[in-house]
C-alpha cells in the first residue's frame, strides 16, 4: 500500500516530468527494473486504490476504496484486484456513482474469500441488477452475420448468382441443397443420373425455391404460391412455340412458360390475338389445398415410375394443359417432381389416366418398342 500511495502521489504531482519520463509507469518501470507492462499494471492498481487529485487540487477518492481496504490488509492479491478493476470498467456507461460504489463494495467484500470464478458470477449478477432489461449478462457481442447475394441477369438470359455467406448460413445452405441434390437412383432402363454435382445443386436450388414459394406465409402472395407473372399469347401458350414475357425480366420461351404455367408456378397472364388479357378462369386452374391433399394421398409422391420424390417436392401437373381446356380436377392432375415434370413437358414420355383413376406413364418407343404403360410402385407398398 505504501508503494501505491507513493505512485499515486507521483502521478498527482506530475513529478515524472522531472525525470524526463512520459508517464508514471515508464518512470517506475525504469526505477524498479520492470517491463513497461508490469509497471503499468502496478501504477494502474495504485491509482485505483489511492486517492488522487483533480486538476483544481481537490482530492478525488479512490475508484475502489473497499478493494483498497482489503488489499491494505493483505487479504487479496494483485490478480484479484485487477479482475475487480476490470469488472468496474465494464459496468454500463450510464451506471450512477452510487451504484458504482455499491458494486465496488460488494466486489471488495467478496474478494478475500473469492476465486476468479466467483467474481465472474458476481459480475453477471451485478449487470443483471444494474440493467435488468439489458442483454443477458456475459453474452459475447452478437456478431452481425455477413451474407450477401448478388443476382444479375445476363444478356443470354442466364442469371449469374454470386454471394458470400457467414459460416452458419453457409452450412445451412449446403445442408439444404445437399438434401435435394442426391443423384437419382438408376431407373428400370439402367439409366443412371448423369447430372454433374453442380447441376444437381442447381436443380436442388430450384426445388428449394418451389418449397419456399409454396409456403403459405410467403410475403406478398396472398396465400398463393405464385410470385412471378408470365405474359403470353393464347396461341403461344397452346403451341409452346414463340416467346412469353416474364415480369421485370425479359422473355422466356413459350415452351418454358407452358411448363411454368402448368402448376401456376408463375401467374400466367394470357393475351388474346388483339392483345387483350383473357380471363382463363384464374381460380379454376389453381389446384385447391383440398385437391392437393387428395393428390398427395393418391400419388404419394412423384408418380413417375421409379421416382422417390416426396409430395412436398412435387408440382401438380395438368395431364391436359388447362390452356388446352384441361380441367383442374383429380382426373386430370398428377404429382410430378421438378425433374419429371420437365421430362413430361419437354421429353418423349407421355402420361395418361388409367381406367382405375391412377396415372400411368408411357415410355418413348426407343425405350420400349411395345410402349407398355408403367406406374410408380415405390410410394404405396
Ligand atoms: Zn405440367
Ligand atoms: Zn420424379
Amino acid at each position: 500500500a505504501g508503494l501505491g500511495q507513493f505512485l499515486a502521489e507521483i502521478e498527482n504531482r506530475g513529478a515524472k516530468d522531472l525525470y524526463g519520463h512520459g508517464s508514471t509507469a515508464s518512470w517506475f518501470a525504469e526505477m524498479a527494473g520492470l517491463s513497461r507492462g508490469e509497471a503499468g499494471a502496478v501504477v494502474k492498481r495504485a491509482l485505483a486504490l489511492n486517492p488522487t487529485l483533480a486538476l483544481d487540487g481537490t482530492e478525488v477518492p479512490p475508484v475502489a476504496p473497499r478493494t483498497a481496504a482489503v488489499a491494505a490488509q493483505g487479504l487479496v492479491g494483485d490478480e484479484r484486484i485487477d479482475q475487480i478493476l476490470d469488472i468496474l470498467k465494464r459496468l454500463p456507461a450510464d451506471t450512477t456513482a452510487e451504484d458504482r460504489a455499491v458494486a465496488e463494495k460488494i466486489l471488495g467484500e467478496l474478494a478475500p474469500n473469492a476465486g476468479p470464478r466467483q467474481l465472474v458470477e458476481a459480475e453477471a449478477k451485478l449487470l443483471g441488477w444494474l440493467d435488468p432489461d439489458g442483454n443477458e449478462p456475459k453474452d459475447p457481442e452478437p456478431k452481425e452475420p455477413r451474407r450477401e447475394i448478388t443476382l444479375d441477369r445476363r444478356k443470354d438470359g442466364f442469371w449469374k448468382l454470386t454471394g458470400l455467406l457467414d459460416d452458419e448460413t453457409g452450412a445451412r445452405t449446403a445442408a439444404a441443397l445437399e438434401a435435394h441434390a442426391q443423384p437419382r437412383p438408376v431407373d428400370e432402363f439402367g439409366q443412371a443420373d448423369l447430372r454433374m454435382k453442380c447441376e444437381r445443386m442447381g436443380d436442388a436450388w430450384a426445388e428449394l425455391l418451389d418449397l419456399a414459394i409454396a409456403c403459405p406465409d410467403q410475403p406478398g402472395t396472398s396465400g398463393y404460391r405464385t410470385l412471378v407473372h408470365v405474359t403470353i399469347g393464347l396461341e403461344e401458350l397452346k403451341s409452346g412455340l414463340g416467346t412469353a414475357c416474364l415480369d421485370f425480366v425479359g422473355t422466356m420461351t413459350a415452351r418454358e412458360a407452358r411448363l411454368a404455367a402448368c402448376d401456376c408456378l408463375m401467374v400466367p397472364v394470357v393475351m388474346g390475338t388483339s392483345g387483350e388479357p383473357l380471363d382463363m378462369g384464374r381460380l379454376r386452374r389453381f389446384v385447391t389445398p383440398g385437391q392437393r391433399r387428395a393428390l398427395n394421398i393418391r400419388d404419394g409422391g412423384c408418380a413417375f415410375p421409379g421416382c422417390h420424390r416426396k409430395p412436398k417436392n412435387c408440382h401438380a401437373h395438368h395431364i391436359e394443359h388447362w390452356a388446352d381446356g384441361g380441367p383442374t380436377d383429380l382426373r386430370n392432375l398428377v404429382l410430378l417432381c421438378g425433374f419429371h415434370h420437365r421430362l413430361i413437358h419437354h421429353g418423349d414420355w407421355e402420361v395418361q389416366m388409367a381406367a382405375d383413376g391412377l396415372p400411368e406413364f408411357i415410355p418413348p418407343q426407343y425405350r420400349d418398342p411395345l410402349r407398355k404403360p408403367r406406374r410408380n410402385t415405390l410410394h404405396h407398398r
